[in-house]
């Protein structure tokens, strides 16, 4: 296809705002599914991004278009990650084309993700055309929609093409804006040496790994020997295609294209998303600049609630890891909850999305410790060592200060519960960088530390705005503060996995707000139990659960064997859910609701 008539462009829109049915009627439309495999949400092919309307991987589709000056143009649409987590994923694969569609439900407005992924359109210098989407609604305003884009946003949008993605009004305009509004690619020059930009990859139980490549110079063909510059690896190219959604083979590709490629490559590991893809036979000189790979920021403890399925689970573990590079995993052990496998994850949707998979596909049950970020210790000795684990806390006696993770949040919200936010965000150590209005709604951006965030932030902001604020974040970096290492003693002993880094003075309302937990949680044992918070060798909380008065089975009046008997059977099988914890057995539950905050 030659270059002018090609269109590149992804979309970008805050969720449920009509990405992803846009997506499909604009596959509809153009004839690139039979009517009768039409299905919604063509793009979204994983079920759990199915069932949570989100993408984690980037998808890619190739539409074709007959478009109103008599050319047929070929547009390629790359589906992005649509969540914060993945931000850093979506920057990666908007190098990939020239041009975005920003999709803004008419009657919302602009949201946080809006806002976060329209910035990222435009650092990759993409041509942009809004597209008020959800016209039909009543309570669309369209117009007051356009202004709030133009005065928050700053970009044009008298002429926005006003859809309903749901009815298919517009969606024809939506096809000639992107022939006519959108740039074709920029360069390519066929008879150059190959230079492919490697977009995303991922790991198919029949093909192994399939690669998404933008073509930039030169042609990708069916038989080629290609190598990835930056990791040296090379490949025999097996098959080469687009996908109409269903993979189709196309044998080659050329200059300004986007598709896949097959080449027997083992795992999602072996290729890096922004490497350049060039033969070996006349490799190119000049190779793309190349993205920094993205790296965990959370990390927590994931254990097998049944010892004997930890096998299973490292099976279960090193699968998920073939199709995702992104996550990291090495083998823990806990005096609680024995063998297991410390996780870091891009955030914590990343990490609810593997556990779910490792519980629904894999089957297996899990315990999840406190979710943890990345701390700088600095030790006396100058030495700065990054903390991963509580677990693994030096002694404060070495350590001069240590860092925490921070991030700018912004925040969108209506008017109504800008008290309630305000709070929120001060409540969790957070320090208020901005607060401006876009129409009716106030926008907020504070500096929060990322600990404070990762575990209920996102819920509480939610239930406090009944569901109204709109969140994204990114990262800023590292600032000190006071924060301690909090540990919780059953019975006198330590257990590990209820250890968590807090702010000093946050640690006395957490500890006994763990205790308290604790004590409704922990069953009574034969003999008084103490639970406590300590920092280091100091007590900040303290709970009793006092002694069973007597045997439970002696209330069976000794005669009723029977009864007895069910009862014995009855705690056995009780106990097969509990964890021995020195002389005190804590049940599974324990460990989940203890870390839950209100
Ligand atoms: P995404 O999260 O941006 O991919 O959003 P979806 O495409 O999944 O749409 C979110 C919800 O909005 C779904 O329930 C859609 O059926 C609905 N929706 C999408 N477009 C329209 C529209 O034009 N009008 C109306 N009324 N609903 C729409
Ligand atoms: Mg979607």
């Amino acid at each position: 296809t030659e270059l002018s008539r090609i269109r590149n462009f992804s979309i970008v829109a805050h969720i449920d705002h009509g990405k992803s049915t846009l997506a499909d009627r604009l596959i509809q439309l153009t004839g690139t599914v039979a009517e009768r495999d039409m299905k919604e949400q063509l793009l979204d092919a994983m079920d759990i991004e199915r069932e949570r309307g989100i993408t984690i991987k980037a998808n890619t589709v190739r539409i074709e278009y007959p478009a109103k000056d008599g050319h047929t143009y070929v547009l390629n649409l790359i589906d992005t990650p649509g969540h914060v987590d993945f931000a850093y994923e979506v920057s990666r694969s908007m190098q990939a084309v020239e041009g975005s569609l920003l999709v803004v439900d008419a009657s919302q407005g602009v949201e946080a993700q809006t806002l976060a992924n329209v910035y990222t359109a435009i650092e990759a210098d993409h041509e942009i055309v809004p597209v008020l989407n959800k016209v039909d609604l009543p309570a669309a305003e369209p117009d007051r929609v356009k202004t709030q884009i133009e005065d928050v946003i700053g970009i044009e949008a008298h002429d926005a093409v006003e859809i309903s993605a749901k009815t298919g009004l517009g969606i024809p305009d939506v096809l000639e804006a992107i022939v006519t509004r959108l740039p074709p690619p920029h360069e390519g020059d066929r008879d150059a040496p190959l230079k492919a930009m490697l977009v995303d990859s991922k790991y198919d139980q029949y093909l192994g790994v399939i690669v998404i490549v933008r073509i930039i110079d030169g042609v990708l063909r069916k038989g080629d020997r290609i190598r990835m510059m930056k990791t040296g690896g090379t490949y025999d190219v097996d098959d080469v295609g687009v996908y109409r959604p269903a993979m189709t083979s196309t044998g080659e590709l050329g200059p300004g294209e986007i598709g896949y490629l097959n080449a027997s490559i083992k795992q999602v590991r072996d290729t890096r998303v922004g490497d350049t893809i060039t033969t070996e036979k006349h490799p190119t000189q000049n190779a793309l600049p190349g993205f920094k790979p993205s790296v965990p920021v959370v990390f927590c403890g994931l254990f097998p609630v049944d010892t004997n399925d930890f096998e299973d689970m490292r099976d279960a573990i090193e699968k998920l890891a073939l199709n995702d590079a992104s996550f990291t995993f090495e083998m823990e052990t806990s005096a609680a909850l024995g063998f297991g496998f410390r996780c870091g994850f891009l955030g914590l949707l990343h990490l609810e999305v593997i556990r779910d998979r490792l519980e629904r596909e894999y089957d297996i049950d899990l315990i999840t410790t406190a979710p943890s970020v990345i701390y700088r210790i600095h030790l006396r000795d100058g030495e700065m060592m990054e903390l991963h684990n509580p677990a693994d806390m030096p002694d404060p006696a070495n350590i001069d200060h240590i860092e925490e993770p921070r991030i700018k949040a912004t925040i969108l919200v209506p008017d109504e519960y800008l008290g309630d936010v305000l709070k929120l965000c001060q409540d969790r150590r957070g320090i208020q960088m901005d607060l401006t209005y876009a129409g009716t709604r106030a926008m907020v951006v504070y500096d929060l530390p990322l600990n404070e965030v990762v575990f209920d932030f996102y819920d509480r902001l939610k239930s406090v705005t009944k569901g109204y604020a709109s969140f994204d974040y990114q990262m800023i970096g590292y600032r000190q503060d006071h924060l301690v290492k909090m540990q919780i003693l059953v019975n006198d002993e330590p257990v590990d996995a209820l250890s968590m880094m807090v702010h000093r003075d946050r640690a006395e309302g957490r500890g006994r707000a763990m205790c308290e937990k604790l004590k409704d949680l922990i069953p009574r044992h034969m003999f008084k139990i103490p639970i406590q918070a300590a920092i280091g060798g100091r007590v900040i909380a303290r709970e009793t659960l006092s002694a069973m008065r007597k045997d439970v089975t002696a209330k069976c009046y000794g005669g009723d064997a029977t009864r007895k008997k069910k009862l014995l059977e009855k705690q056995k099988a009780g106990k097969k859910k509990m964890r021995q914890f020195g002389k005190v057995e804590i049940p599974q539950e324990a460990f989940i609701n203890a870390l839950k905050m209100d």
